[in-house]
């Protein structure tokens, strides 16, 4: 098996503005391992919140031998090594992952929604997300997000009503809300989701630091809208300590390190009785496809990191009747748009 990988920069559509920071574009690193007449695609997504980059996950990556490895399908071996080569890196490691699964895929000549045995159809509707910004882009970004039946609001500054509000004055589908941290107050915090339920709104993602979790169990405790833990939850290990403090966790590939751990993730959640959802970074279609393939297991999918960037060199999932579905297609279901991509410079 052969790893090779480039780096590459995703320009957004919009400039995306979180509750802390504000940025146009994201680093990523596309990878390919090969395997006989196989090829399988992975993605690192970098945004800086992770704190990794170009730099961290090209070293990280450049310590990965998988010569060592004679077949793929020790996919428990391989992965358990790739972990091994130093801590943290998730989203270097979720590459690698990305592209085993992948090619195992192809070799069986099946979707992993197929091997893990779900139904594709069953995908749950995704999300839209739509940063901070001025009224006007607001009104535009939400013309925008019309074939999609849930928007995704990032709200966590003082202004969150008004722009509800302006959400409200165009449209009336039904909202998510993720406060990315934003709100530090735990009546406030109550009072807000109160008053979001009244505006048709399904749940409530990382109300308050990850760090308040006294205030987060109760605040959950007394909410009428589930809450997720999307900062608070990053691997496997951190799925029992939301236990009683989220109504359900927030799996992205990139915090967890691929789809094994998101699977494993998904099944402890589920052992909790925990709600799940599913989100992802600004990625190519790549990532979100792998993380597409288990969809039809989670209660919301928020997988719209594709379509906010304008240069995708892959083709993948797409979205039906407002649902992200994987195609139907061996592997990740993923195909480069253009062969010539992976040797040409970086645009
Ligand atoms: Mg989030």
């Amino acid at each position: 098996m052969q790893l090779t990988f480039k780096p590459y920069t995703l320009n957004l559509k919009h400039q995306f503005t979180l509750a802390q920071s504000s940025r146009s574009t994201t680093p990523v690193v596309l990878t390919k391992i090969e395997y006989e007449n196989y090829v399988g695609y992975g993605e690192a997504s970098m945004p800086p919140y992770l704190g990794e980059s170009h730099e961290t996950v090209i070293k990280f990556l450049s310590k990965v031998n998988l010569k060592q490895f004679k077949d793929p399908f020790q996919l428990s071996d391989i992965l358990e090594y790739v972990d091994k080569i130093a801590p943290k890196n998730t989203a270097a490691k979720a590459a690698v992952d990305i592209a085993l699964h992948d090619l195992l895929g192809k070799i069986m000549n099946k979707a992993w929604y197929q091997i893990w045995g779900f139904a594709r159809e069953k995908a749950p509707l995704t999300t839209y997300t739509i940063g901070i910004d001025s009224e006007e882009v607001i009104r535009q970004k939400v013309k925008e997000a019309e074939p999609y039946k849930i928007i995704k609001v990032k709200l966590g500054r003082d202004n969150d009503k008004e722009i509800i509000k302006i959400i409200r004055s165009v449209t009336d589908k039904p909202i998510a809300v993720d406060v990315n941290q934003g709100w530090k107050d735990w009546q406030k915090a109550l009072d807000m989701i109160y008053w979001l339920e009244e505006q048709n709104t399904l749940f409530v993602e990382q109300p308050m630091p990850k760090e308040m979790i006294d205030d987060m169990a109760l605040l959950t405790d007394e909410s009428p809208l589930p809450t997720f833990a999307d900062e608070a939850v990053q691997g496997i290990d951190d799925v029992l300590k939301t236990r009683g403090v989220y109504s359900g966790i927030n799996i992205k590939l990139m915090k967890c390190g691929g789809m094994r751990n998101a699977r494993e993730m998904l099944s402890i959640a589920r052992a909790l009785n925990m709600q799940v959802m599913l989100g992802c970074m600004t990625e190519t279609s790549c990532a979100v496809s792998a993380a597409a393939q288990l969809a039809p297991a989670v209660d919301f999918a928020d997988l719209d990191g594709n379509l906010l960037i304008t240069n995708d060199p892959f083709a993948g999932v797409q979205v039906i009747n407002g649902k992200a579905l994987a195609l139907k297609q061996a592997g990740i279901g993923v195909e480069l748009k253009d062969n010539e991509f992976w040797d040409g410079s970086n645009k």
